[in-house]
Parts: C-alpha cells; structure tokens; sequence
C-alpha cells in the first residue's frame, strides 16, 4: 500500500489551500477531488468579495487557478475518486477509495457543505440564474429589484436584511407564523421596512422567462389561495448538510454533524485536521475556507515533519 504524507480529502478552497500550503512545505501531497476542482464555488457566477479580484472573477476561474496553484508546488490530485472511509491504524491513516487504498501520516478533510434545496420544479433550472444559496456573493446583482427569501432561521433572517442593502423589497417567505432565528435577528429583519413577511407560505414553483426568473409560486399551509409572488431573485435559506460522512464515529462532530475544530484546524484526532464549510466555524466564505485550509496544511506538514523525527 502507497504510504504518502498527508491526504487531502476534497478540492474546494479550503482543501485547494491547504494542498498549496502542504506541498509548499515539500511534504507529499495527494488531493482526492470528487468533482471540478472549486467545490462548491463551481456553482458562483461571479466571486466579488474575495480579496485580490476587484472587478470579481468566475468561481470555475478561481477553483482551476487555485488547482493549478496547488499543483506547481508538487501537490499530485486524485481527480473524481471518492473518499469512502478513513481509519485510523496505530499513528497512521487509511484512506479507502473508489480505487483503493492508501495510507497517510496525516489527513485534511475539507469536504464542505451543501445547502439544503427545496426541490420544487424550476428550482434546477433557473439555479444561477435567480435561484441562489448565497445573498453575499450573488445579492449585488440584485439592486433595486425584488427578491424571495426562503427559511425562517438566523441564515434567513440575516441575509434578508443584507439584502434589503441591495433589492427594492425582500419578502421572507417562512412556512410558519413564527421565525425560527434568534429574537434580536429575527426583529431587526421583520422591523425593516424593505422586508415583507408571508407567513405559512411553501414554495412550489419556481417560474421564469428567457432563462432568468421571473416568479415564484407560493402555496399557503392554511388553505389560502396560491400566491404568485414577482421576484427576480430567491434566496433559499432552509438550512446546509455538513459532508462529513467519512468523519462521523472516528473524530467529535458537533450536533448538527459539523466536525469539531480547534483554531489549528485539529480535530479530536490526532493527525486528523479539517477546514472549510465542513467544520464547526462559524462564517462560511471562500476567504475564510482558504485562511482554515492555509492553517491546515501548515499545521498537517508540521506534524508529519514532528512524527517523522520521531520514528
Ligand atoms: P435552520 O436554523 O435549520 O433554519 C432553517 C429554516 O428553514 C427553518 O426556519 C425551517 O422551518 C425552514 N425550512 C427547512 N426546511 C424547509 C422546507 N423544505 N421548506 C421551507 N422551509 C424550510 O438553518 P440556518 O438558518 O441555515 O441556520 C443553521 C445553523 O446555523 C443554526 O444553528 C443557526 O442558529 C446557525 N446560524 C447562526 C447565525 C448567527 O448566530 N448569526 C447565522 C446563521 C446561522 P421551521 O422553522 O419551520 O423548521
């Protein structure tokens, strides 16, 4: 079986930065990608706020220039294999795949998150095109038009008020009477005077015209008549699922199935890290995955360099 330093297991920001930081540090590398290297920044039209970009780049763009950033520095990618187990075998790591086996002093687990979607028709369609997971990336293409948000958590609540910075009117669509958020987020976002509350209200439709949307349909849980609400945009906030399968009975996840980090981006497990929108920090950006990846493979290289002296 192939012994090599660290493994990475996923190739977003997070998983890209620290591939470059631990190939940089001239400890091998190997970086199993699932999909596009970009994870889910693939999905972004256009990236506006990460530093160095000021006129925003394409996430495709910025996802193969961080790959190929990695991998002048030595990083060897393992392109659309899936990591479907780790275990830890006296101080090292296995790493089982879709072809094989390997075994690594150390392991980054980046493997993100993926928001929740409402799965109603239209939604696939018009993704990119009016129908987004993120108000901080994609809310500026929205001004002075009106736009849905879905969900009544603090996600939703909060980015309904970011948008109000942007869209003309927001209307909070939440599928009971009472929001689920915080009081304090929850009263700053009903007491704007761009949001609009539609209560007890489930989408079901997502609508367009020449490939942007135009609408979506609201059915009311109370047996109202179905509602055709004009949006140009819909913001869906009904909660992300952490990937965080392959970590969950070998290192602490939180009760939402986040995985449990410390500011080094160690896990419960020695030799385990884990960066990016998998992990339990709180702001989910490409700045902030690739600031957690940077410290991971920093941390992921020194350790294999401690362990090593130490054999
Ligand atoms: P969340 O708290 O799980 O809220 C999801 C919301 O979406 C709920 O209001 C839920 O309705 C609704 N929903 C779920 N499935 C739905 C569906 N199929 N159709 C329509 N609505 C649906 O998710 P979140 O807001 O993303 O927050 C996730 C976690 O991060 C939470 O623990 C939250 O506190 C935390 N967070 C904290 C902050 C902060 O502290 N500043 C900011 C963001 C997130 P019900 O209420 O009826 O269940």
């Amino acid at each position: 079986m192939d012994h090599i330093d660290v493994a990475i297991v996923g190739g977003g920001p997070a998983g890209l930065a620290a591939a470059l930081y631990s190939a940089r540090a001239l400890v091998n590398t190997v970086v199993f990608e699932s999909g596009l290297p970009g994870g889910q920044i693939v999905t972004t039209d256009r990236l506006e706020n990460y530093p160095g970009f000021p006129e925003g780049i394409s996430g495709p763009e910025i996802g193969l220039l961080m790959h190929q950033q990695a991998e002048k520095f030595g990083a060897f990618f393992r392109t659309f294999e899936a990591v479907e187990k780790l275990e830890a075998v006296r101080t090292d790591w296995k790493v089982a795949f879709d072809g094989g086996e390997i075994l690594a002093h150390a392991i980054i687990v980046a493997t993100g998150a993926v928001p929740k979607k409402l799965g109603i028709p239209g939604e696939d369609e018009y993704t990119g095109r009016g129908v987004s997971w993120c108000a901080t990336c994609d809310g500026a293409l929205f001004r002075d038009k009106e736009v849905a948000v879905i969900g009544g958590g603090d996600a939703a609540a909060e980015e309904a008020q970011f948008l109000t910075r942007f869209a003309s009117k927001v209307h909070l669509v939440h599928r009971r009477e009472e929001l689920r958020a915080t009081k304090c987020i929850a009263e700053a976002c009903i007491g704007h005077e761009k949001v609009q509350t539609h209560w007890n209200r489930i989408p079901t439709e997502v609508r367009g015209e020449d490939g942007r949307v135009t609408s979506v349909v609201l059915r009311s849980t109370k047996g109202e008549p179905d509602e055709v609400l004009p949006v140009s945009g819909i913001f869906e906030y009904i909660g992300v699922d952490p990937k965080s399968e392959i970590v969950r009975g070998v290192a602490d996840l939180d009760e939402r199935g986040f995985i449990k980090v410390d500011d080094l981006s160690r896990t419960s497990m020695p030799g385990l890290f884990a960066a990016g929108d998998v992990t339990d920090r709180p702001l989910k950006q490409v700045v902030t995955a690739a600031a957690q990846g940077a410290i991971a493979g920093y941390e992921a290289s020194r350790y294999v360099e401690s362990k090593v002296c130490t054999l």
